[in-house]
């Protein structure tokens, strides 16, 4: 059996697929010429399998899937597509790879430039196009990911946020990963989708075969290979425990989210990619609390344009059909990296240059995203999260550069949300700390305790090392806790939590009990702490969280919450 982090309930069976990692170096050499031939063969006999491969997939396909694929054929069968990369060949005397590289990269940055939304999007297509192209050049053995068999487990030792979305989850029942935290964004799309998954498996990649029959425990990070009977009962029967809670669960589809007693809170739903906001729908969120819009940034090789950003923002708006969305600003650095950013190495990421910081130091990219979220603002309702906030001047300079946004946006006649509100994350202590002077400044709070607990306590998020020490049940984290929610409440607005740790059932009441008013989480946690919150009484929960503030202990305060919550039940 192989152990590793569950980041995703569930059980799963099925056949392993190995995803390996495609280590692409591509040089840049200069050829002889009489190699010129050669080289401009192999770019179009790889231009015409990748060809070849699409208008078989069309034979299967009708509908809008089809008419996309159809304008990406006819990309594909444009001879000016490669006519940049047939000159560098010609000319400059590159090989194939090279010039494909860089003959492709400038028709990208044509389309970017188009100021036609429909054909600047096109820029995404000729990108996969280049990286098809490359991939037969190199000769890669590529799997699709859109078409793997049913109950196919993927194991990688990391899976891209690229490839996590082209997975057809219907046909997934688990995800093994060799890297990876709870909060990676596979892991997020795990649990979003429900796919039992599980991280942090040393050497899966190579102790696993392609097609081994295993099984995967996604809450206790238990891996079996060729499983016994015995072991196969035994996890059908945690599966059948799991099936009868989501069945229980189902009674708190789109009630409301009250206490017994009538205090009303706001049940929010995290998201990653703007599809997501169909998965908080479908779970009733009541709202997105945290749109991480760097997933967009992530599942792309290239800055994305202020259009593609508009057009995902604008989905997200119109998902949600009138609730609130918010969208939290790049929050990119850290242990997210940008490869087309070309990021220093920093000695200690998550205290150096990320979110906030970087895009005040880079306003073209910040203003980009913010004219992008503007415009998206009147197609629904959407609010500004900055993230990552550690001062008043560094609000008051954000602010500012969303209002020379809104003058631009106001000089060209454009719509938006003229009372678009602006929040911030408190997720670094010095902010919770000032709490109350922020809340003058801004019209919600987000606590972020996934960083937060981190920049309490000293500990790194992802450190498996010390990972006993970073713990929400710390005193101290629950001091801020307290400080950031009576900061809102002092300036009379609106604190809600982002961080992990408001989808944690026995968490809540202590938040309820501090007066937290929304809870934003991943959606399929949703129905689960609506269970929760409906089965408890404010009063209560006031007194239990007296009693926790008053505790010096986090394994204390840890006991006493489960205690409070296993009574309740
Ligand atoms: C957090 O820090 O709690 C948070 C929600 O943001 P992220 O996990 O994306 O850093
Ligand atoms: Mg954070």
């Amino acid at each position: 059996m192989l152990k590793g982090n569950g980041v995703s309930a569930g059980i799963g069976f099925g056949k392993v697929v190995i995803l390996k990692k495609i280590e692409r170096k591509i040089e840049k050499k200069i050829i002889q010429k009489d190699q010129v031939g050669e080289e401009l063969k192999r770019v179009h006999e790889a231009l015409q399998e990748v060809i070849c491969e699409t208008e078989n997939h069309m034979k299967n396909i009708t509908g809008t899937e089809a008419d996309i694929m159809q304008a990406y054929l006819m990309i594909l069968q444009d001879p000016s597509l490669i006519s940049e990369t047939e000159n560098a060949i010609k000319n400059s005397n590159y090989n194939a790879e090279y010039a494909v590289e860089i003959g492709l990269n400038s028709v990208i940055q044509i389309f970017e430039n188009m100021d036609d939304k429909y054909m600047a999007s096109r820029a995404r297509d000729i990108l996969d196009i280049k990286n098809r192209l490359l991939g037969k050049l190199f000769e890669e053995e590529s799997i699709d990911l859109t078409k793997l068999n049913p109950n196919t487990i993927i194991v990688a030792e990391e899976l891209t946020t690229s490839e996590t979305a082209k997975l057809n989850f219907n046909n997934i029942s688990g995800i093994v990963t060799e890297l990876g935290g709870e909060n990676s964004h596979t892991s997020i799309m795990a649990r979003t989708h429900m796919i039992p998954a599980v991280t942090k498996v040393k050497d899966a990649t190579k102790i696993l075969k392609n097609d081994d029959n295993i099984a995967i425990n996604g809450t206790s990070g238990e891996i079996y290979i060729n499983p016994s009977e015995e072991e196969k009962q035994k996890l059908i029967e945690e599966e059948k425990k799991l099936e009868e809670e989501k069945v229980e669960l189902e009674k708190y589809r789109g009630k409301e989210s009250i206490t017994k007693d009538g205090v009303k809170v706001k049940l929010y739903a995290n998201i990653g990619l703007p599809s997501d906001a169909k998965i908080a729908i479908k779970n009733t969120a009541e709202g997105v609390g945290l749109f991480r819009s760097e997933f967009l940034y992530m599942d792309s090789d290239i800055m994305p344009s202020e259009e593609s950003q508009f057009t995902a923002y604008k989905e997200v708006a119109e998902i949600m059909e009138g609730k609130e969305a918010i969208i939290r600003t790049l929050d990119i650095g850290g242990d997210k990296d940008l490869k087309y950013l070309e990021l220093e190495k920093e000695a200690n990421p998550f205290l150096g240059y990320r979110a906030i910081r970087l895009c005040l130091d880079r306003p073209s990219i910040f203003k980009t995203q913010l004219r992008a979220i503007l415009r998206a603002s009147a197609f629904g309702k959407l609010a500004i999260m900055f993230p990552m906030i550690s001062s008043i001047d560094e609000l008051r300079e954000a602010k500012q550069v969303l209002e020379e946004c809104k003058k631009e946006l106001d000089n060209e006649n454009i719509e938006y949300d003229k009372n678009i509100q602006v929040g911030i994350m408190i997720e670094i202590p010095s902010a919770a700390l000032i709490a109350d002077k922020l809340a003058k400044e801004c019209d919600f709070f987000s606590i972020g305790t996934n960083d937060l607990i981190q920049y309490v306590v000293a500990v790194e998020r992802g450190n498996e090392k010390i990972s006993k020490l970073y713990t929400k049940y710390h005193p101290a984290v629950i001091k801020l806790i307290k400080n950031a929610i009576d900061g809102a409440h002092s300036s009379n607005i609106i604190c809600g939590m982002c961080g992990e740790a408001a989808g944690d059932p026995s968490f809540i009441p202590l938040l309820v009990g501090l007066g937290l008013d929304e809870f934003s989480m991943n959606s399929n946690s949703i129905l689960r702490a609506r269970k929760t919150i409906n089965n408890l009484n404010s009063e209560e929960c006031e007194k239990i969280s007296e009693e926790i503030i008053q505790m010096s202990s986090a394994k204390e305060v840890e006991k006493r919450l489960k205690e409070f919550m296993t009574n309740k039940k």
